[in-house]
């Protein structure tokens, strides 16, 4: 069963090929293409005002055009001292074309004046599938953590540096990927979705 990941992300795609099962309980494999290697194509603008929207809008798009099972999803950091931004906004909270270095530190500064206990936040996935038709599933994963003042660790991508997960009180750039895999908000999602693509061909 061939599965198309609706993202254009090549970190991203990494992360979720690596959590997602390469075979069936039947030993029949699944097969992940991403939506850039096939249609040299990119996803619309994500104008959702939730996660779920923006999720549901791409996972729709690809599995149509494409007439296969899509996947995708949609992440948000949100933290508590800003009421819960960037949340919807996290890929563009600097600007349109903002880089994570850009958007890292406008969150830092928004966080100048906030004490070590009023930097919680947190990581919100939704992931989406969706079948050739359009009908669409979605699965919600979360981790929780706090914003540091000062970037740590080599590893992952946008705001890995600056994310300090609660239970290991390292940020996720200090983890490897395999380690982020086995604690992260899309890593908690995808495993809802692998379960329910298990079930579905059972
Ligand atoms: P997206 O909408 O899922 O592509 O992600 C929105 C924004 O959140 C992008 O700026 C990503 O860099 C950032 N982001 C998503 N997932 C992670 C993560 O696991 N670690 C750090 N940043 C992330």
């Amino acid at each position: 069963m061939q599965i198309l990941i609706a993202t254009s992300n090549v970190h991203k795609l990494k992360e979720i090929t690596a959590l997602l099962p390469a075979k069936m309980q039947t030993g029949e494999p699944f097969e992940y293409i991403s939506l850039t290697d096939i249609l040299r194509l990119s996803l619309p603008p994500e104008t959702g005002t939730t996660l779920e929207q923006n999720a549901i809008a791409k996972a729709c798009y690809a599995a149509r055009l494409a007439g296969m099972w899509a996947l995708s999803d949609d992440t948000g950091l949100e933290v508590d001292f800003l009421q819960g931004r960037p949340g919807v906004h996290t890929a563009r909270y600097a600007g349109e074309h903002a880089d994570a270095a850009a958007n890292n530190q406008k969150l830092l500064q928004e966080l100048t004046k906030a004490l070590p206990p009023q930097r919680t936040a947190r990581f919100r996935t939704v992931a989406c599938l969706a079948d050739p038709l359009g009908n669409t599933t979605c699965f919600e994963g979360i981790l929780e953590g706090s914003i540091t003042s000062q970037y740590r660790g080599e590893h992952g991508f946008g705001y890995d540096p600056i994310f300090v997960v609660k239970t290991t009180g390292q940020t996720l750039a200090e983890m490897t990927t395999a380690e982020k895999n086995q604690i992260s908000h899309r890593a908690h999602a995808f495993k809802q979705a692998a379960d329910y693509l298990y079930r579905l061909k059972k």
